[in-house]
């Protein structure tokens, strides 16, 4: 989100749809769609339709990336080349692209709870505050594989953000495919995740069907 210019959550307004840009916010009842879900959720959802149905299909596929693309905080370059990347790898393109999305280091450490969230985990990936199996990586879009241990230098854990992202996130738990041993703050890839387990609410295959044409 580093480029964004404005409050994040007019991002989400627009959307409509809780991107979780602006940390523990996101997860509480000040959230703006939250509110705004709370005093008029019938009339919102009259409006949603609306809004889609003035949409063409391009228009659809379109939103369908940005909103992937937003929540992750990928530029679109980068998505342009994850796209291709999932293209050649087995399996479906979109749940290819979904699962390369959610296996960047910086996705870890946001689910991890290490950060409050992505543009958070993307800063303490670049201050070189994570460790890969013990080893110092300072690249947010490095992909995670089954077995890596993922942790904090130890300093870092002393972190006031990383303390306070930590209790939050207990509220949260974690995914099924990745562990977390308390006694030494380190997760674990368990396995890849499958869909059903990534939580980006997007339909893929429209995005598919952006870049396929
Ligand atoms: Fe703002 Fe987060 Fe709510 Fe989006 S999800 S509107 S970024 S508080």
């Amino acid at each position: 989100m580093a480029r964004y210019r404005g409050s994040v959550c007019k991002l989400c307004r627009r959307e409509k749809i809780k991107l979780f840009l602006k940390g523990e916010r996101c997860f509480s009842p000040k959230c703006p769609v939250e509110k705004q879900a709370a005093v008029s959720k019938g009339r919102k959802q009259v409006r949603i339709r609306r809004t889609r149905t003035r949409l063409s299909e391009y228009g659809m596929q379109l939103k369908e990336k940005q909103r992937a693309r937003l929540m992750t905080g990928v530029l679109e370059k980068q998505f342009r080349k994850y796209f291709r990347k999932a293209e050649r790898e087995k399996g479906l393109p979109g749940e290819n692209l979904l699962r390369l999305l959610e296996c960047r280091l910086d996705n870890i450490v946001f689910r991890l709870g290490f950060a409050s969230s992505r543009s958070q985990a993307r800063q303490l990936v670049r201050h070189r505050h994570t460790r890969v199996n013990g080893r110092c990586v300072d690249i947010p879009s490095y992909q995670v594989r089954v077995g890596d241990r993922i942790s904090l230098d130890e300093k870092s854990k002393q972190l006031e953000i990383v303390k306070v992202a930590q209790e939050k996130a207990k509220e949260r738990g974690l995914p099924a495919w990745i562990e977390f041993d308390q006694s030494t703050s380190t997760g674990r890839i368990l396995e890849l995740p499958k869909r059903e387990e990534i939580s980006i609410p997007v339909q893929e295959q429209l995005i598919v069907e952006l870049y396929s044409k």
